[in-house]
């Protein structure tokens, strides 16, 4: 079963760029329940394949989706994010966003963008697609839509209301420019030579 990660830092950790109060309610609350979603899916997806009851499997297989990708993205979020983050990533994943975008700030652009144009609830994500062998950013609907199936995610910007709308109201653009001056790098680069073996 699935279970909740700690945060690798205090819930102020990341203050003033987050505040401590959004950070405890996004992590206990909001990635709780997706965690127990998922659970909970699965649980009931045994239960209608014991019984024989495949009538309602279109809504679970839905439900599965959403509830495991929020799982997953935030589990990544946490992580990507570091009270010593910021600056600029070094070595192969700086040497891929210049092959692949052109240079760091036209991928930062398009990452910023991609998060906050993001319509309603979603994400913007950069990740490494493994048949083209390339890094792509994408704008993730909800927590599953709108995906390249296969990519790894890598760095992961929450565009949810429920990421920055305590803290920052309206003004998305002021949160996804802060989370930029968070980003810790290793972490980044970590996953991205996790994917490239996988
Ligand atoms: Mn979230």
């Amino acid at each position: 079963m699935y279970t909740l990660p700690d945060l690798p830092y205090d819930y102020a950790a990341l203050e003033p760029a987050m505040s401590g109060h959004i950070m405890e309610l996004h992590h206990d609350k909001h990635h709780a329940a997706y965690v127990k979603g998922a659970n909970d899916t699965v649980e009931q997806l045994a239960r209608a394949r014991e019984d024989g009851q495949l009538g309602g499997l279109m809504g679970l297989e839905k439900t599965l989706a959403f509830h495991l990708s929020g799982h997953v993205l935030h589990t990544v979020f946490w992580t990507n994010l570091s009270p010593d983050g910021g600056d600029k990533p070094v070595g192969e994943l700086a040497e891929l966003i210049d092959r692949d975008f052109g240079s760091f700030d036209a991928f930062k652009s398009q990452l910023t963008a991609a998060t906050a144009t993001t319509q309603g609830s979603g994400w913007g994500v950069l990740a490494w697609e493994p048949l083209g062998q390339r890094l792509i950013v994408s704008q993730v609907y909800d927590h599953q839509g709108n995906v390249g199936i296969g990519s790894a995610p890598l760095l992961v910007f929450d565009s949810w209301e429920h990421a920055y709308y305590l803290q920052y109201k309206n003004v998305k653009p002021d949160y996804i420019a802060k989370l930029w001056d968070l980003i810790n790098w290793d972490d980044v680069s970590a996953r991205l030579s996790a994917a490239r073996v996988a």
